[in-house]
């Protein structure tokens, strides 16, 4: 059976016919409107008609966004990037549609996918921290998405790394977003640029372009650059902290890491293994978990969105 994924994004909505394999037969991708929720339900009822060819009551959609969804997948609680607060979304593309839907967090969806069709396939446990503006996350326990109670569990971001620490978006201070995310990587490497030695060529791209971005300091890991390399491995240590911790409480088998800083590949996975073992509790009687680096770069929100509507309708059948 194939099945529909959309993910809504802040600048696109993507969607796709998924196959039982995780392929993608067809896909579509339009802007998404900002800020104008009735126009973002127009665009995605509009995407799910074009991808199913008219005939939405034979196929599952599972839609992936931003925000806290409740457990049963209908209802959105709360969305960072558009105006929904309580917004039954499932409901609504049902009545317009015809087609059977639910609603998934898109961070929950992209580590399903992995879990499936990527680089978490040949475990029953798995973790995945999606590395991208901010920290994202997934669980897997025993084979099943884990959701929580009210739906917003797995918010492995605002796990707290430093009590009273940096203020985080979420109204607490010292969440592992604060010292583990893209934009802790660009602080770090202002940092470094600021104390001289090795941030010399961090300081100097720093003036050349204005400022440090995600794709300069990208570039200067890619070249093994002493000061971008620094960063890297603060930022992975308090990564492997967190891990330790996650690993405490959920014990997976392997760790999955995703998200534009994942491109570092081995660079970061290196000092994340090390600052793991370091903290983790009753270090050499714990079996030691895989890390690696996701598989499912820019599909993973549209093949895993697919893979749960296709889960609950196996499940609900
Ligand atoms: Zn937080």
């Amino acid at each position: 059976m194939h099945a529909i994924g959309i993910d809504i994004g802040g600048t696109k909505i993507a969607g796709a016919v998924v196959d039982e394999a995780g392929g993608i037969v067809r896909s579509e991708r339009v802007p998404t409107p900002a800020g104008d929720s009735q126009l973002l339900e127009d665009a995605v009822v509009e995407m799910i008609r074009t991808l199913s060819d008219g005939a939405a009551d034979d196929v599952v959609v599972g839609v992936a966004a931003a925000g806290f969804i409740d457990a049963a997948q209908s209802t959105v609680y709360y969305a960072p990037n558009i105006d929904w607060r309580n917004e039954p979304f499932r409901a609504k593309l049902e009545a317009r549609v015809g087609a059977t839907v639910v609603v998934d967090n898109d961070a929950n969806a992209a580590g399903w996918a992995e879990f499936r069709f990527g680089a978490g396939r040949m475990v029953s446990d798995m973790v995945m921290l999606t590395i991208g503006t901010g920290v994202g996350g997934a669980i897997v326990a025993g084979d099943r998405l884990f959701r929580g109670g009210f739906g917003a569990g797995a918010e492995l971001g605002h796990l707290r790394v430093v009590p009273g620490g940096l203020p985080c978006g979420c109204g607490q201070r010292g969440c592992i977003e604060m010292y583990g995310s893209g934009r802790a990587l660009l602080r770090m490497a202002n940092e470094i640029a600021d104390a001289g030695g090795i941030g010399l060529q961090l300081a100097r791209a720093r003036e050349a372009s204005g400022a440090l971005d995600g794709g300069i300091v990208g570039k200067m890991i890619e070249a093994e650059d002493p000061g971008a390399i620094a960063a890297l491995r603060q930022l992975g240590h308090w990564l492997g902290e967190a891990s330790a911790s996650i690993s405490a409480v959920l014990d997976p088998q392997r760790f999955v890491f995703g998200g534009g800083v994942a491109a570092a590949g081995e660079l970061l996975l290196g000092p994340i293994r090390e600052a793991y073992l370091e903290h983790l509790p009753a270090r050499g009687y714990h079996p030691e978990p895989d890390f690696v680096i996701a598989e499912l770069v820019n599909d993973a929100g549209v093949v895993g969105a697919a893979d749960l509507a296709r889960v609950w309708a196996a499940e609900h059948a």
